[in-house]
């Protein structure tokens, strides 16, 4: 970047500059210091390195050696050259020292070849050695303890978006990260603040937002559909692979991010093909690879709100408001987080205390205690994964062992851990702290002795429950809210009275015919990676069953 004053000389040195360097770097020019400092914290704030700074020594308002120790603390690694007259050589020479200023030219610098080019060539060539490339991806500024910032992160690395947080906190420690938020001046006040590489910023954006800047799909294409599948978890992803591999026009409709559970499973060793295990979050990229393949429609993140049916036809009605119809629907909602009801807990959410987060926290937790509370398998699972990176991992445990809750492999593996304790007829009851998680409270043994801990991290695995309360009035649920499907629906061998068809309904079909339900919403299901996706495949073979008599 070169400024000055000037527009002659301005326009003359920009001139020579493009000549020579336009294949490698982009030239700039300002016209004041001001005007230049703008720029540059533009230039930071979207990540784009600087290489050199070429300023006329005499400006009004700004001279050159001020401007040049005012861009320092905005790009220090920029190299900084000063353009002077005669009369400013002693100035120049000062400014070596004041404003760390690489080199001096004397004005004119006619031919460029011998007077300007053979410097700048040097201290290009100086830049260019010590110059790591910066991260030109999408990068999220926020803090870690607040649950807007952990909510985004946690939507971007489920939608498999890659990006480098920058936890404001660090400012304190890390010049780079201070030099980000004054060059953003009040923007960053505004969190968590996503930058993309094209200069946009979306101060605390909803997901929908962040989702067509990214151009994920949400909104459907058409409005009719011969497969609609509401939940993009393993068995609603197997059911569009198979659906639309075998020529069904599907749709699949995901609330957060396609994986389901099984993308927060930070390892599934129990599917099968995978001898050493496979993260869930690969699992549901590969499948979403797999589906896009087969032309499914994924709209995510999108909601499903309600259901109704009109002949032949199902509607579902999104969150964005379109109604879409399809000839077959399959529901695969799976099921969701229990929430631990203790005094504090909902404050202190996404702020030291998470539910089944744990892959993209855990790095952050290095060096920490992370308290989990659980003991099925996906707390096992979690634990064993903090183990590699918290100093210690302590599991709260309401039973007396693990054994009738836990798979005995993981139990074998934790034993074998050494920073993963387990602490068993424990319950969390309080959780305290002004802004974030500072300690729990906890009541141990028969007597329900209570002791505070300090503890900075609480992972949450307690079981889930089905969100299903949208079918009330259509489809037919067990007293917990499971979908009913199948001989479940008869009732002392009668169909249930909804049910208009002479046959009985099918397996997996609910008591709407050509509704049906796959994977863990489903009452009586196995709650597997591997069953779902076995349901998944399976239930499209109805749905041609299904179809072959209604079209
Ligand atoms: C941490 C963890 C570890 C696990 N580890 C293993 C393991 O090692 N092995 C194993 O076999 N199983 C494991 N499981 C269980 C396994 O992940 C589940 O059984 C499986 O994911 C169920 O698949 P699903 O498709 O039925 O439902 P889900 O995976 O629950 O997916 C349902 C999807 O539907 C979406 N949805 C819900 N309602 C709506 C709506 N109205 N509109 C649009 N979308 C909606 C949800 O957002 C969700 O993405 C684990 C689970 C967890 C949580």
């Amino acid at each position: 970047m070169t400024i000055d004053d000037d527009p002659e000389v301005l326009r003359a040195i920009e001139r020579d500059l493009r000549g020579r360097y336009s294949d490698r770097y982009r030239v700039m020019r300002a016209n004041s210091g001001d005007a230049a400092l703008t720029t540059l914290r533009e230039l930071k704030a979207r990540n784009n390195p600087v290489a050199l700074l070429l300023a006329d020594q005499r400006m009004p308002r700004m001279d050159g050696v001020d401007f040049l120790s005012k861009a320092m603390d905005i790009h220090p690694l920029a190299k900084r050259a000063l353009l002077t007259a005669y009369a400013d050589t002693s100035a120049a020479i000062e400014a070596i020292n004041e404003a760390r200023v690489h080199y001096y030219l004397m004005k004119p610098w006619d031919p460029p070849e011998e007077k300007l080019f053979p410097t700048l060539d040097d201290l290009l060539s100086d830049w260019s050695a010590g110059f790591r490339p910066p991260y030109e991806g999408i990068r999220v500024l926020g803090t870690r303890w607040s649950s807007r910032s952990y909510d985004l992160r946690d939507f971007l690395a489920r939608n498999q978006v890659p990006y480098q947080w920058i936890d404001i906190e660090l400012a304190q420690t890390d010049p780079e990260v201070r030099r980000l938020i004054e060059s953003l001046g009040p923007e960053a006040d505004t969190l968590p603040l996503i930058l993309f590489p094209d200069g946009a910023r979306l101060p605390e954006p909803s997901f929908s937002v962040v989702a067509d800047k990214l151009g994920l799909r949400t909104h459907a294409q058409t409005n009719f559909y011969d497969l609609a599948i509401v939940g993009g978890g393993p068995a609603g992803l197997a059911a569009a692979v198979y659906g639309a591999s075998e020529g069904l026009r599907t749709v699949m409709i995901e609330r957060e991010a396609p994986g389901g559970q099984a993308g927060l499973s930070s390892r599934i060793e129990n599917y099968l093909g995978f001898p050493a295990g496979l993260s869930g979050a690969d699992l549901a990229r590969r499948a979403v690879a797999q589906a896009r393949r087969f032309g499914v429609e994924i709209l995510s993140p999108q909601e499903v709100k309600s259901v109704r049916v009109d002949g032949p036809y199902r509607y579902l009605t999104l969150s964005d408001g379109v109604e879409i119809s399809c000839n077959a629907l399959l529901l695969a909602m799976g099921v969701q987080w229990r929430t631990l009801d203790v005094p504090g807990i909902e404050r202190l959410q996404g702020a030291g205390v998470y539910y089944g987060g744990g892959t993209s926290e855990a790095l952050a937790c290095k060096d920490e205690t992370v308290y989990i509370v659980g003991g099925a398998n996906s707390a096992g699972q979690a634990a064993m994964h903090f183990s590699k990176y918290a100093k210690r991992v302590v599991m709260l445990v309401r039973d007396s062992s693990l054994a009738s809750t836990m798979s005995h492999y993981l139990i074998e593996q934790i034993e074998k851990t050494p920073n993963i304790e387990v602490m068993n007829n424990t319950n969390v009851v309080e959780v305290h702290g002004e802004s974030r998680l500072s300690d729990i409270t906890i009541a141990r043994g028969a007597e329900g002795a209570r002791e505070k801990l300090t503890a900075t991290s609480l992972f949450i695995f307690i079981g889930a429950q089905p969100r299903t309360e949208w079918l009330a009035g259509l489809i037919e649920r067990d007293e917990r809210g499971f979908v009913l499907s199948g001989p479940d629906l008869l009732r002392d061998g009668k169909k249930p009275k909804s049910w208009t068809l002479d046959r009985d309904p099918g397996l997996l079909e609910t008591n709407v015919p050509g509704i049906f339900v796959v994977g863990d919403v489903r009452h009586g299901s196995v709650k597997r990676v591997a069953s779902g996706v076995g349901e998944g495949a399976v239930v499209v073979q109805f749905m041609h069953q299904y179809l072959a008599k209604v079209q």
